[in-house]
């Protein structure tokens, strides 16, 4: 409610600019003119206070000096934070905001002081030390990571939602919290305080108006760039909108703050009360009068040349000055530049870490960081580094024992982010190729412009960058730029990965991985043995319908297999210069000798693969050759592909005018539909059975045996036969096959032949109660090792199976129980869903458990064929 609200206020702000910036000044400069108003509505008399009168004290100059001080270097440190962030448009805009905030601030102070400047003089520094840079900043960056001029408005008032209430809540505390000083009876203490709350103020009153007005219509004059974007839209804000959002504040810090302020404003309330009550009996005006009628008894204590006054002005100012500068500066940073250190992106951290700092600008404060000594150097003077043990963490610092002791051209984290003094290509190159430098040495913008010069091909980016964290977001990074929405992959993850699994053997050119929600059926019984089976999915009800299915086997004694076969194939296409010619070689390599002699080169490029049987067929004067072979426990396309390779080269030796066409002619057939497939199997040919009691069917799968063989023969055997299907006489096995597959690192592509599987129903048992079902799949393709099944999380899911890698005792029996499992829980898919289906449930349980609202509307088109009903969840 209050966010949206502040979303509304933030929308009106930014869509009239101009409106709110004219409204903004003329308030301020009418403040500036209500002369009148201040003789009676004073906060207090500060023009009658003593201590503005005695500003000339040597100890009241040296305080508002040391104040000034202190607000000079805050505000230093807090730009020098916003210039990390690589920006020249926030160092502007955070600029800007300053500029204004004072100027309503300055005016508010003179206006209390009937044009008094002396006042001014004091408060200036005050309000520097209070001014909140942070929340303007991160609503300047959500403007930033815009996409076009248009999201600009709409960006500024999702910020403005996000950032407004806790904004709004801290400024209340805050003035409450500084108004308690206003009643401490120190004069100076008080003028202080009235000083912070107007610094607080003015703070949310320009952060709330001018501000966005400003950035929004900064934002929607500037230029488009070339490309069409806008110049100051910068990629590495985009994450800036779901970063703000997940670092909500904390809820019970927020109730918090609120009771605190309800209590604080009754505190205000009841001593305001009670000072105007005593005030009415007294000659002299205001607290502040008071008090200093009453400072002679209360604070009667004289240091040297100070007073208490002094003393706590003088503490205040330090206070805020340490804690501006040495604590608030990790706040800043959090928020400031998108995310705090450690939750930076490890390639940011590792790039703070291991920049290569000037060696006068670095300190000494890594006593325990030893060896490894690098020398990083640019135009021909060099610095020693250290480089902390470690990769990619490692943190570079420079040798303090430097000899030369001079500054060297090493570029500092300062020089890095530098907009005046970029390097030039032919430098990034020469530290890119020093090996005593290398990438480490370059920021990621230098990186960047490398790969769009082409001088680092983006797919070596792994490989040049020693990182691949790194690499793949530098990767994200360039293309973002390239896609409709620089936050486009905002919420692909790519961090802590272990991408060293998947580097060259996996994926390339990668930008993250996709999470998949994992979820488990069973236990499933199969062959007395049972196992959990975990399903990767985003399908609703495909889970929970499985797991209806494995229910029922376990009610029934579970369901028993057999592997019926064991060979992968592989089917190069070959060329002989006559279909005459292609006659004689089919009938050669379907000898014993020839087939021999293809075997020998075949088994020598594996230790597992072992060639079985060759098929060949031929078609006018093109051979194909289906090589069949076991392959251990790994699925084997590339052990077939190698072995296939090796046994064709021998082949041409027999026939010299054999021409090698493809190794792969799709005669093996891989991840295409194929009756070959189908009819003579490929990979692992398994069957599976079971017998379901009448009593299962009826109370676990709520149907009966009849219903479930009528429909089976209508619609998984006619039906298909109907649609002139290969291999697809089942109600929906390539849902389990591919929810296997995904979460156990299988190629997902051989999902297609892999879902060949005959669903049989028959009436068994005495009165034909019981349900007699078998699947029969002919072609699973699958392995445990190789492949995606080297990666961590699929690897876990092997394993819950028990099936990880390489089984122990028997090459290649992993693979198979895998296949069984595959098979079984087919089985169990096959029997709920068909169950749901005779039971009438379909749509009624996909509207209950799969589809949203929206899907609704599009129900009569949906296809989907299988679904559960509300017993799955409650069985009785
Ligand atoms: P692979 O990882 O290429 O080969 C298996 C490796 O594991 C071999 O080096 C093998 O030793 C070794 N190994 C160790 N223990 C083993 C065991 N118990 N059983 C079998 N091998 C064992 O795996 P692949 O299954 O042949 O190929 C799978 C990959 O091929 C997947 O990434 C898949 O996506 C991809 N693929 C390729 C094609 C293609 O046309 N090339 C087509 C589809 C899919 P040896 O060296 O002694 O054999």
């Amino acid at each position: 409610m209050l966010t949206r609200l502040f979303r509304l206020h933030g929308l009106v702000v930014a869509s009239h600019p101009w409106e709110v910036i004219v409204g903004t000044l003329t308030l301020t400069v009418c403040l500036m003119s209500m002369n009148s108003l201040t003789t009676s509505s004073q906060v207090c008399s500060w023009n009658e206070c003593p201590k503005l009168q005695e500003t000339t004290q040597d100890s009241n100059i040296v305080i508002l000096t040391i104040t000034r001080c202190a607000a000079i270097v805050y505000i230093y440190f807090q730009f020098k934070t916003l210039r990390q962030l690589g920006s020249k448009y926030i160092l502007g805009i955070a600029g800007l905001f300053t500029v204004f905030s004072s100027f309503v601030f300055s005016t508010v102070v003179i206006h209390f002081f009937e044009r008094e400047l002396t006042g001014l003089n004091e408060a200036l520094p005050f309000f520097l030390l209070l001014i909140d840079l942070s929340k303007a900043c991160a609503l300047a960056k959500f403007a930033l990571s815009s996409n076009s001029q248009e999201e600009v408005r709409e960006n500024i008032s999702k910020g403005m939602g996000i950032l407004g209430p806790t904004f709004t809540l801290d400024a209340l505390v805050e003035c409450l919290v500084i108004g308690i000083g206003t009643m401490s009876g120190v004069p100076q203490l008080e003028i202080m305080c009235c000083f912070g709350c107007m610094s607080v103020l003015a703070n949310y009153f320009v952060f709330m108006t001018f501000f966005p007005a400003c950035v929004s219509l900064v934002l929607e004059l500037s230029k488009e760039s070339r490309e069409g974007r806008p110049v100051w839209q910068l990629s590495h804000f985009a994450r800036v909108m779901a970063e703000e959002e997940d670092n909500k504040p904390n809820p019970v810090t927020q109730r918090v703050k609120i009771i605190m302020s309800l209590g604080l404003a009754l505190v205000h309330a009841h001593t305001r009360l009670a000072s105007e009550n005593q005030g009415n009996n007294r000659t002299v005006e205001g607290p502040m009068s008071d008090s200093v009628h009453s400072g002679g008894t209360l604070w009667p204590f004289k240091l040297t040349s100070m007073d208490l006054e002094q003393v706590i002005t003088l503490s205040l100012a330090l206070l805020l000055a340490v804690k501006y500068v040495f604590f608030e500066q990790t706040e800043a940073e959090s928020s400031l530049s998108l995310k705090s250190l450690s939750s930076q992106p490890p390639h940011k951290q590792w790039k703070e870490d291991t920049f290569c700092k000037r060696n006068g600008l670095v300190q000494k404060k890594q006593q325990n960081i030893q060896d490894n000594t690098v020398t990083c150097q640019t135009s021909g003077t060099a610095s020693n580094v250290q480089i902390a043990p470690g990769p990619d963490t490692s943190a570079v610092q420079p040798d303090i024992n430097n000899a030369s002791g001079s500054s060297s051209s090493v570029p500092s984290e300062d020089d890095m982010h530098s907009e005046s003094k970029p390097r030039t290509l032919e430098e990034c190159l020469a530290i890119l190729f020093d090996p005593a430098q290398g990438p480490r040495c370059l920021n990621d913008s230098e990186v960047m412009n490398l790969v769009s010069s082409r001088k680092i091909h983006n797919y070596k980016l792994e490989m040049v960058l020693q990182n691949p964290e790194r690499a793949v977001a530098i990767r994200r990074e360039l293309l973002s730029s390239q896609l409709p929405s620089t936050s486009a992959l905002a919420h692909l993850p790519y961090k802590n990965y272990d991408y060293s699994m998947v580097m060259g053997s996996s994926c390339e050119n990668v930008i993250g991985y996709m999470p998949v929600p994992v979820g488990v059926a069973g236990p499933l019984l199969l062959d007395d043995k049972q196992f959990y089976v975990p399903l990767a999915t985003t399908e609703g009800c495909l889970v929970a319908s499985t797991n209806r299915g494995c229910r029922a086997l376990s009610l029934s004694g579970g369901c028993h297999s057999r592997l019926l076969a064991d060979s992968m194939t592989r089917g190069p296409v070959v060329r002989l210069p006559s279909a005459c010619r292609a006659a004689e070689a089919k009938l050669w390599l379907e000898s014993p000798e020839g087939f021999g002699f293809l075997q020998e080169a075949f088994d020598e490029t594996s230790r597992f693969g072992r060639l079985k049987k060759l098929l060949v067929g031929l078609a006018g004067r093109n051979l194909y050759i289906r090589f069949q072979s076991e392959t251990g426990d790994a699925m084997g396309m590339n052990m077939l592909s190698k072995g296939t390779e090796r046994a064709l080269n021998r082949l041409k030796q027999q026939f010299p005018d054999l021409e090698v066409l493809s190794v792969s002619g799709n005669y093996c057939t891989d991840k295409k539909p194929a009756a070959l497939n189908w009819i003579l199997g490929r990979g692992k040919s398994v069957v599976c059975e079971a017998t379901v009691p009448g009593k299962v069917v009826r109370e676990v799968l709520k149907s009966s045996t009849a219903a479930l063989v009528e429909l089976n023969i209508n619609k998984n055997l006619v039906g298909s036969a109907m649609a002139g299907s290969i291999g697809g006489f089942n109600a929906h096995a390539a849902n389990i096959v591919t929810a296997v597959y995904i979460a156990c690192g299988q190629d997902p592509a051989q999902t297609v032949g892999s879902s060949n599987c005959i669903t049989q129903m028959e009436a068994a048992g005495a009165g034909g109660e019981d349900l007699y079902i078998t699947c029969t799949m002919p072609s699973i393709e699958l392995g445990t090792v190789g492949g995606g099944t080297n990666l961590m999380p699929q690897k876990a899911c092997l394993e819950m199976l028990g099936v990880q890698g390489t089984s122990p005792n028997h090459p290649g029996e992993n693979g198979r129980q895998l296949a069984r499992v595959v098979c079984a829980t087919v089985l169990a898919g096959e029997l709920s869903l068909m169950a749901a289906l005779a039971a009438g449930h379909l749509v009624k349980s996909h509207m209950t458990h799969n589809r949203s609202t929206t899907n609704l509307a599009g129900m009569h088109c949906a296809t989907s064929n299988y679904t559960i009903t509300k017993n799955i969840h409650d069985p009785s």
